[in-house]
């Protein structure tokens, strides 16, 4: 229902005549930067904000992310708009070629929670060729861990691990923030408590029943959290590090880490 919604919106999207869409190869093959129309937005949790853009002919691995300008004006160059303004990534949460579904989390005041507050069917949005090398690997089992934003990210990669064994802890702040990821997934909830350092996060991972061979494992958000699991898993369970792949996306004082 969701994708086909999507699909019908995103063609009447594509038909308008002197549409102010700018889907110029130059741009998102050249440039790394192309335009596309939102089409529509709705609330996946109540903090979690789903942004619909109409966007064809993109190259997209589960995984991966795109870099969206979400403040500051456009700039205009050889036919094509550049990004002057802040950039702030996203996880593409799936994309079925023609529409490119976003999900951010409003965790209260940045240039991006406040972009995705105010975003209204018909904005321009301006962003990057999907990117990044979080994607699925062959292995002979997963481990994923994250909170709220890795949820984004794990969402499509799940989807791809077919019959894999998979493991993992997936923290949010209440069972209304959880998204419907693979059943293999422990969820923990913070109620109310603070996600930076998430010492919850750390000791559920480190109280998961692995195998006694290492998996491969993805780890993802609060920067200090993403550390301390990569810690236990190479420390104490001596994981090779080329076999804990880590992604930063938030901490505490910092902005934009990408
Ligand atoms: C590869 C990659 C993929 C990402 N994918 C997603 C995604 O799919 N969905 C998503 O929502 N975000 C995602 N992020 C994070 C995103 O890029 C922004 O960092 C985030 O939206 C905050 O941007 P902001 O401008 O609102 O706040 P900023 O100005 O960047 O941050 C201001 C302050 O807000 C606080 N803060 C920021 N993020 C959070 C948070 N999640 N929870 C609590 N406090 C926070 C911190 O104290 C921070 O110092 C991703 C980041 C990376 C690097």
């Amino acid at each position: 229902m969701t994708s086909q919604l999507s699909r019908q919106e995103a063609r009447s999207a594509h038909a308008r005549p002197h549409s102010r869409l700018n889907h110029g190869r130059l741009n998102h093959r050249g440039l790394g930067f192309t335009t596309g129309e939102l089409i529509r937005t709705d609330l996946l949790t109540p903090r979690l904000r789903r942004l619909c853009v109409a966007l064809p002919d993109l190259a997209w691995t589960p995984g991966q992310h795109v870099r969206v300008v979400v403040s500051g004006p456009a700039r205009s160059w050889a036919g094509g708009v550049l990004p002057r303004g802040t950039l702030r990534s996203y996880s593409v949460f799936d994309y079925d070629g023609s529409v490119l579904q976003l999900c951010v989390l409003d965790h209260g005041d940045g240039p991006g929670a406040r972009w995705a507050r105010a975003a209204r069917p018909g904005d321009l949005v301006r962003l990057s060729a999907p990117q990044g090398r979080l994607v699925v690997r062959p292995a002979p089992y997963y481990l994923f861990a994250g909170e709220e934003t890795a949820a984004v990210t794990f969402g499509p990669m799940l989807r791809t691990v077919g019959t894999a064994r998979v493991y993992g802890v997936i923290e949010v702040d209440g069972r209304a923030d959880r998204l419907p990821l693979h059943a293999g997934l422990a969820w923990r909830y913070r109620d109310g408590r603070s996600a930076a350092a998430s010492a919850s996060l750390a000791s559920a991972v480190a109280g998961l029943d692995l195998p006694s061979q290492p998996g491969l494992a993805y780890v993802a958000g609060e920067a200090r959290t993403v550390q301390a699991i990569r810690s236990h898993l190479v420390r104490d369970r001596g994981w090779p590090r080329r076999q804990v792949l880590t992604k930063p996306y938030w901490t505490p004082g910092r902005t934009g880490m990408d």
